[in-house]
């Protein structure tokens, strides 16, 4: 009892210290010429300060992993479709739908810029499974392996890239696993939703204390950037308001 009071402590204290680091979500598109999972929004992430920046991949039916949030575009499954379908799509900045391969040429040229690789989920297995092989081995071939960390919301998925990249940083996103059972995977985090977190309060500390690292989303407005800034155990923030989230880091000092 006494052990686990102290250990409480020194992470409560640590938290104090440490600030959470802040991730912007699908990149910074909350600002003038960007939009979501758009290669400016990631540029852009990185020019205002963010620790790391977020992005969703799918995979389409002949094989090319392409950038973007949602299944469907006009009303398009990207699963169910070739990439010469989609290539002409425009973001609301302009940009076209950017390929897997063009937004991780434009990430080796902010070096600074952690990027957060979530993996949307696919149909089966099998394609979990697909688009966690190309991902990795484009990631490896662009040497941005050292500052890569994924997420998903598939355990296939989260399994598959622990086995082909057994150093990598792999966090779960569903809420539905316990920070042991992520640990018993040999996964490296959980990256929980705010409504996860107020459910389980005790999980970000029980995380903690298995080694894991501890996100949460989608965490705007500034009673909820101060809520889990310190909150003891959570590590990360990911937010569509990075400018906000670094505000109230600056006033808390
Ligand atoms: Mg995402």
């Amino acid at each position: 009892m006494q052990r686990y009071f102290l250990l409480l402590l020194s992470f409560c204290s640590l938290t104090m210290l440490a600030q959470p680091r802040i991730v912007a979500h699908r990149g910074y598109w909350r600002t003038e010429g960007s939009a979501q999972n758009s290669i400016a929004s990631l540029q852009k992430a990185a020019e205002v300060g963010c620790w790391g920046s977020e992005f969703d991949v799918w995979l389409t039916a002949d094989g090319v992993p392409v950038v973007f949030h949602d299944a469907t575009i006009d009303g398009i499954r990207i699963e169910d479709t070739t990439f010469a379908t989609l290539m002409n799509h425009q973001l609301q900045n302009g940009e076209f739908i950017p390929t897997l391969q063009q937004y991780l040429q434009a990430a080796t040229k902010i070096p600074e810029l952690r990027l957060i690789f979530e993996i949307k989920p696919h149909r089966n297995a099998k394609r979990d499974n697909k688009i966690s092989e190309v991902s990795v081995e484009l990631v490896e071939r662009l040497g941005l392996a050292d500052r890569t960390d994924y997420i998903s919301f598939s355990k296939q998925a989260c399994k598959r890239i622990h086995e082909l990249a057994p150093k990598a940083q792999v966090a779960y996103l569903n809420g539905d696993l316990t920070p042991q059972e992520i640990k018993d995977m040999g996964l490296t985090g959980i990256d929980y939703s705010i409504g996860t977190f107020d459910k389980h309060p005790e999980w970000p500390l029980e995380a903690k204390k298995l080694g894991l690292e501890v996100n949460v989303w989608t965490v705007d407005g500034e009673e909820g950037l101060n809520r889990f800034a310190t909150t003891p155990g959570i590590d990360i923030i990911t937010t569509n308001d990075p400018n906000l989230a670094h505000l109230t880091q600056e006033r808390r000092k």
